[in-house]
């Protein structure tokens, strides 16, 4: 069976192909700026040279168009005829209501449409490129992985905000998380190995450019640090994460600001970024923290201080926490921000394990033998999940 993985993004479509009888990954690559000059796409077959092709790019269509070409060709791909490939797995992101991946029908088109308003940056590059794979492949099935699903367990107490029920009832406002694809990989894998035990209470710490944590009760995710949108929760690369929602008015007036320029500084301009004024990058910020750079220091400070608050508060909600895990580029291998996040652990029995720390993109236990709270790196892998869910479905 072979699975071939599409995340597309405004300007970039990414694709993994997966032969599923070991999960090995026989090629992937991204095409980059379509629809702008520069258009480009990167290829690489497993164990093999990476080859780049500039050409014009238009669209997603285009771009599905050139994958389609470059995995069949004689000389780059990796199998004779788009015939091999018994289905397509999409990342797609809001799925609103939807509690699990599926395969994709022109109702769920029609769902993941009426969502354009609720995920506007997300919903509408992954139509275009179902729509634009549909197109080019019309027999191969098709499912949807959203982002969202594996949030859908929570309870209302964890998903209802403390606003007018009728904002809830009539425009959907409510929690809804994200990066739900990686909480549940890595949440699954660290149940296996604290050995499977019937009941569980986990703390997820997706820590990349985009940052959520998720408490994971039984398997299941019980609350989530984004919330109607990515925005909320920690802060991150150049998101706020959670502010004083006084300060949006006040700044809007102030500054005289539209609400989509409010959106731009809470979304681009803000975090890690906006503290440090050096970059969105966490391996910046620690460079130029090592240099003296004060406000590096602090930016630095306050992203630890957040994931240290919400690991808090969800062993707390939890009434307990047996494992933590660390995943996304910053939690695989930003190890100066793993010590600081855990230097605050003690309470919960937490002993780190130093040498083990020091270890960059691995899966790895962090936690000593005898800290009674475990704590594991686990290299995230959405498009393995993604391959997984869609094979299942077909199957
Ligand atoms: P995205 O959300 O775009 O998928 P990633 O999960 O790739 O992002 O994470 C990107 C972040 O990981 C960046 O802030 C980057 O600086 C950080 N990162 C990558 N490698 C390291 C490292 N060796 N040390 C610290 N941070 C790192």
């Amino acid at each position: 069976m072979k699975i071939l993985v599409l995340n597309s993004g405004s300007s970039s479509l990414k694709y993994q192909l997966f032969d599923m009888e070991d999960e090995s990954v026989m090629a992937k690559g991204l095409v980059e700026k379509i629809g702008l000059p520069g258009s480009v796409l990167n290829h690489k077959v497993s164990g093999g040279e990476k080859i780049v092709i500039d050409a014009d790019i238009p669209s997603h269509a285009v771009a599905i168009e050139m994958v389609t070409t470059v995995l069949t060709d004689a000389e780059h791909g990796v199998i004779a005829s788009m015939s091999e490939i018994n289905a397509v797995g999409h990342r797609t992101i809001h799925g609103g209501a939807i509690s699990s991946s599926c395969l994709i029908t022109s109702e769920v088109i029609a769902e993941m449409e009426r969502l354009v308003e609720l995920a506007p940056l997300h919903n509408p590059p992954a139509i275009l490129g179902i729509k634009a794979c549909a197109e080019k492949m019309p027999n191969i099935p098709m499912a949807g992985v959203f982002d969202t699903a594996f949030h859908q367990s929570m309870p209302p107490v964890s998903y209802i905000y403390g606003l007018p029920y009728d904002y809830y009832e009539k425009y959907q406002l409510r929690r809804y998380g994200f990066h739900g694809t990686s909480h549940r990989y890595v949440a699954a894998r660290a149940q296996q190995l604290l050995g499977n035990p019937p009941e569980s209470k986990i703390i997820t710490c997706h820590l990349g450019n985009g940052s959520s944590v998720c408490a994971v009760l039984n398997g299941l995710s019980y609350d989530t640090s984004m919330g109607f949108t990515p925005l909320e929760g920690l802060m991150m690369g150049t998101r706020s994460g959670d502010i004083d929602p006084a300060i949006v008015t006040f700044l809007m007036d102030k500054e005289n600001l539209t609400p989509e320029e409010m959106n731009t500084i809470l979304n681009k301009k803000s975090g890690l970024a906006g503290i440090s004024g050096v970059s969105s990058d966490m391996r910046y910020i620690e460079e130029a923290a090592l240099q003296g750079n004060e406000r590096a220091k602090l930016a630095l400070d306050v992203f630890a201080r957040g994931v240290v608050r919400y690991i808090g508060a969800y062993a707390a909600e939890m009434n307990g926490v047996d494992a933590l895990v660390f995943t996304a580029g910053i939690g695989e291998n930003g190890t100066a921000m793993r010590e600081a996040i855990c230097a605050n652990l003690s309470y919960l029995g937490f002993a780190l394990d130093k040498e083990a720390n020091a270890q960059r993109g691995v899966e790895i236990c962090i936690s000593t033998q005898s800290s009674k709270l475990k704590a594991f790196v686990i290299p995230t892998n959405e498009e393995l999940m993604i391959a997984r869910d869609t094979l299942e479905l077909i199957e």
